[in-house]
């Protein structure tokens, strides 16, 4: 298959849909989940033969090279298990009903997905292949813009179905988008606030809508679990990462035990004696209350996904500010969780390097990445070029007496990495035109106040502790919440 190899974006219009239209939609997407569903079983059932084959267990122990995998070419064809096998495969489905509501292009994209998900596990990049349950397959794809799903003259088109598309032509975002070529077409269907909703996302060609012109210059980037610095030539910034996230992942807590309860309530001879779950095939009653509670909960994850994606895309923007090429460590966010536990995954700093690295390139810069290995910024001291580890408790590099804050100071190392390892020369220079800069980030930062509540938190008793836990959940005020919410987040530092 050939795959173009042009740059692409997204643009998403919501669609205009009326009642006949959506029960048709619906109809469609359901065929689409179990066309998905059946391909995948498919998969499943000839990579499993494959693999159980004795040519497999030869090409296995092959040493690696030309003939090994050419032989694994031949077991694919062999145990017809290739992206084509199995577009074949849609195509014999697609006699059932499945036919009268699916088109072969689509069909064939399906295909692709669960033929890309049986080898994402293959690779080790999935633990699992789920099929899909009945509110778990959102989001059917074309393959091109000329047959299948479609966009053309503000509508999309599919089989009979024609929908209107929602554009505001005043936005320059939107009005950008619909001037380049489209690649294909995607259908989303997404609940909002309880209701279906469905929208068009349009795969275009070229670069999205530049909002901000950002400078071509070097910027050194450290994430830490909370905190965020940045520092260019010219600038030095300390911030908390995310911190108006935090408040929601308590309440998320909250509804998950409260659905285990209920769960638990509802289908008590589904588990052990020990609250474990029995093996084998359950049946699961769902009350009202639980459905309830977990819309709840998926509406406050949609929610939290997108206040945080908004906040990522400010904090990205204020990087790339600084400057287009970012130069960071590449953070090992298994380490991270393992000295940091929970406070981090919801902050996503993984997905934070990958917006930051879209948006650069997108804007003629890079992200560039380097093994700490190498670098170990974190210990380095530059004033006696030896490296020495600090505890994550000790936030300040105080070394060679140069008190400055731990994340700039690294995020000052960063921006004189070249080729994967440590400029030193450089260093020592900027050094010079840059202490004072430097130094006013670590101040302004939050650091400071972390000292301030700290001292505090270790005056003040457990109890009034909890007092306060309380108090955040119980306020109502958002501006208030945000401000409770950074106390929060810096007791729990
Ligand atoms: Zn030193």
């Amino acid at each position: 298959m050939s795959k173009s190899k042009t740059l692409s974006f997204i643009l998403e219009l919501p669609l205009k849909v009326n009642a006949p239209q959506e029960a048709t939609l619906h109809t469609r997407f359901e065929a689409g989940r179990q066309l998905y569903n059946a391909i995948l079983g498919e998969a499943k059932r000839r990579q499993k033969l494959l693999r159980e084959s004795k040519a497999f267990h030869v090409a296995r122990k092959m040493p690696k090279g030309k003939q090994r995998t050419s032989a694994f070419k031949k077991l694919n064809e062999c145990f017809i298990f290739r992206e084509y096998d199995l577009h074949k495969y849609a195509t014999e489905i697609r006699r059932s009903w499945i036919g009268k509501h699916i088109d072969s292009n689509t069909a064939q994209k399906t295909a692709t997905r669960a033929f890309a998900a049986v080898e994402k596990l293959r690779r080790g990049g999935a633990k699992k292949v789920r099929f899909k349950g009945k509110n778990q397959f959102d989001s059917v794809e074309g393959k091109t813009n000329t047959t299948g799903i479609r966009f053309k003259n503000n509508q999309i088109l599919w089989g009979k179905l024609s929908l209107d598309c929602m554009i505001d032509e005043s936005d320059p975002v939107v009005a950008h988008g619909l001037k380049q070529r489209v690649k294909f077409c995607r259908l989303i269907k997404r609940k909002l606030n309880g209701r279906i909703r469905f929208f068009a996302q349009l795969i275009l060609e070229g670069i999205p809508y530049q909002k901000h012109q950002f400078p071509p210059a070097e910027v050194g980037l450290d994430i830490g679990p909370s905190t965020i610095a940045h520092v260019s030539f010219t600038d030095a910034q300390l911030e908390t990462f995310c911190a108006p996230l935090e408040n929601k992942q308590k309440e998320i807590r909250r509804l998950q035990r409260k659905l285990d309860r209920q769960r638990r309530a509802n289908n008590p001879q589904n588990y052990n004696a020990d609250g474990t779950i029995k093996k084998g095939r359950n049946i699961w009653h769902d009350s009202n209350q639980y459905i309830k509670t977990k819309n709840q909960l998926n509406e406050i994850q949609r929610k939290q996904a997108a206040h945080r994606k908004s906040l990522h895309g400010n904090l990205a923007n204020r990087i790339l500010k600084q400057g287009n090429v970012i130069k960071t460590e590449k953070l090992s966010y298994k380490s991270f969780q393992r000295n940091w536990g929970k406070s981090v995954g919801f902050r996503a700093p993984a997905m934070l390097v990958e917006m930051l690295r879209r948006k650069a390139e997108n804007a003629g810069g890079a992200m560039i990445e380097f093994p700490t290995t190498n670098t170990k910024l974190s210990q380095y001291c530059h004033a006696c070029g030896e490296y020495h580890k600090k505890p994550l408790s000790q936030r300040v590099h105080t070394h060679c007496g140069l008190n400055i804050q731990r994340d700039v100071y690294s995020a000052f190392l960063a921006l004189s990495v070249k080729d994967n390892a440590l400029d030193v020369p450089s260093v020592n220079e900027r050094w010079l035109s840059m202490e004072t800069m430097l130094r006013t980030a670590s101040l302004s930062g939050k650091e400071s106040q972390v000292a301030k509540v700290r001292q505090l938190s270790n005056r003040e008793s457990s109890d009034s502790f909890k007092r306060l836990v309380r108090k955040v959940s119980a306020k109502s005020d958002k501006a208030q919440d945000v401000v409770a919410e950074k106390q929060l987040l810096l007791f729990t530092l």
